[in-house]
């Protein structure tokens, strides 16, 4: 593997992890692929193949299913109490916290991320991540419910709150380690057992994961992680007839794959899926945090974010200013390979990512647009796009139409604030939204108006494990995080008992 053995300050433990063919976790043991076959990982800093994965399909899914099954009704898992679980899942926080540096550098190997993002962001989040839902494992509560229509004192009724079942997890490859995290703390909690398929560009991390799980001490079965392409081991997940739900993150078209493929046995499903978030920057803002702001929205993680900024709309006065400044910042960001000590953007996760980022921009351009920095791939080995800022769109183009997941922002003047919300919520998408004001009246008016899921409010990006986050609209059905998802791994029955 001559790109880890060139990088200088690769961990060991991080070398010989990608140099050994990774295999599936199934029922506690460490499994090949039943047809026997291989994938091929790559670094997207130099197109060169990084690991060998095994391939799971719809046989090795089908044996997932069953230990997973198996697991939940009736092995050790099923009896134990809500606080042996969170403690467990507080375990496996600290297993991560102590092996931080290499799933950092795991991380952005694999996924082209620059390892001071991962050390700081990817890494502690999950940590946290984890925490939280390990305190929540012991307060999933019901209620007792005052019948309306008996007489009082005849009946009593009350709701519990109990696992949905089997859940199947379907993560992308934006924030590897991260999303496998909000599917698995709150399935955890929630007493669930599951199948988690990582993105087949980014399975690592998930894999590694899975190690810590076992030494964390969850019995077989609980967690089972099949690594494998999406129409065939994901679509085979999705349509499982013994999965009792299904939670996606991914794009909005394969979200919608997914609740066809859930019909058959009318499982649950949770989506978390695209955007095209507006990022409204008025002409009383304080403009040395909006422009910063506004960078930052849609450059961290290269744009590679559901819910990047990703069309900045100013109002006319400050325009010009705001789009100098976030296009000076653009040029400041250094692209490089996400291992170089002062790489501030790495490459894009893939080739096919690559295409299409650039092919939007190429589409851009030819519209009309024009790129004030950017606007084209940087540099010809890996996959890196130079940080883009574009001008002259409007609301027909596919740049503002689309999303393109990548380091590109389309930057539009408004003169009419009161037009701004329509404009706004002019997409299909509604994951997430900034504004930015010092009227804490005007902010909150325009917050209250926009169909998204999260607003930032002089802010953008903020996340936490207790704040809820998912989609109005075509990006997605309910939320994760918060005590909301929990919702989403658990059943409610009512209880009614003549007294
Ligand atoms: P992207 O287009 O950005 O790669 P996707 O939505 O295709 O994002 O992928 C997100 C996750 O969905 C990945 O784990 C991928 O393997 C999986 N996936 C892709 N297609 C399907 C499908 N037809 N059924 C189930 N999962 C799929």
């Amino acid at each position: 593997m001559a790109t880890v053995a060139s990088a200088p300050t690769i961990d060991p433990k991080v070398s010989a992890f990608v140099a050994r063919k990774q295999k599936m976790l199934i029922n506690g043991k460490w499994v090949d692929a039943a047809s026997g076959k291989t994938f091929a990982t790559y670094n997207p800093a130099t197109g060169e193949v990084l690991a060998q994965v095994a391939e799971g399909d719809r046989e090795d899914i089908n044996r997932a299913v069953r230990a997973a099954r198996a697991a939940f009704e009736s092995g050790p898992w099923s009896k134990m109490p809500p606080a042996v679980r969170g403690k467990l899942i507080w375990k496996l926080a600290d297993l991560i916290e102590k092996h931080l540096e290499e799933f950092a550098q795991l991380e952005s190997l694999d996924n082209g991320k620059p390892l001071g993002i991962a050390r700081i962001a990817d890494v502690p989040l999950t940590v946290e991540h984890m925490r939280y839902y390990a305190g929540w494992a012991t307060k999933i509560e019901g209620n007792t419910i005052p019948l309306i229509l008996a007489p009082p004192n005849k009946f009593l009724a009350y709701t519990v709150r109990e696992p949905v079942g089997v859940v199947g997890q379907i993560i992308p490859w934006n924030f590897p380690l991260l999303m496998a995290a909000w599917k698995l703390g709150p399935s955890l909690a929630a007493g669930c057992t599951s199948v988690l398929k990582p993105a087949e560009q980014t399975p690592l991390t998930a894999l590694r994961l899975g190690e810590l799980i076992q030494e964390a001490g969850f019995p077989d079965g609980v967690v089972n992680i099949v690594p494998g392409f999406g129409e065939t081991a994901g679509a085979a997940l999705a349509a499982h007839p013994d999965v009792d739900k299904v939670a996606f993150t991914g794009s909005t078209e394969v979200g919608r794959l997914i609740v066809q493929a859930a019909a058959g046995n009318l499982k649950k499903v949770s989506l978390e899926l695209g955007g095209k978030s507006p990022n409204v920057i008025f002409a009383d803002a304080d403009i040395e945090s909006a422009i910063p702001g506004a960078a930052s929205a849609i450059f961290f993680n290269h744009g590679q974010c559901c819910c990047a900024g990703s069309r900045l709309y100013v109002e006319k006065p400050i325009f010009d200013k705001v789009v100098d400044g976030v296009s000076h910042s653009a040029e400041q960001i250094k692209v490089k390979p996400g291992f170089e000590p002062d790489s501030d953007m790495g490459p894009l996760v893939s080739q096919e990512q690559l295409n299409r980022v650039c092919g939007y921009l190429e589409s851009g351009l030819k519209e009309g647009a024009k790129a004030v920095t950017g606007g084209k791939r940087h540099g010809d080995k890996g996959y890196f796009v130079k940080p883009t800022v574009l001008v002259n769109t409007n609301e027909t183009m596919k740049v503002v139409r689309e999303e393109i997941f990548g380091p590109v922002v389309t930057a539009i003047p408004f003169s009419d604030p009161s037009e701004i919300v329509g404009k706004a919520n002019d997409t299909t998408y509604g994951l997430a939204a900034g504004v930015w004001s010092r009227d804490i009246k005007k902010a909150h008016t325009v917050a209250a108006k926009l169909r998204a899921g999260t607003v930032w409010i002089n802010c953008y990006n903020v996340f936490d494990p207790a704040m809820p986050f998912g989609g109005y609209k075509e990006s997605g059905w309910g939320r994760e995080m918060g005590h909301e998802v929990l919702e989403h791994y658990t059943e409610v029955k009512s209880i009614c008992s003549a007294l």
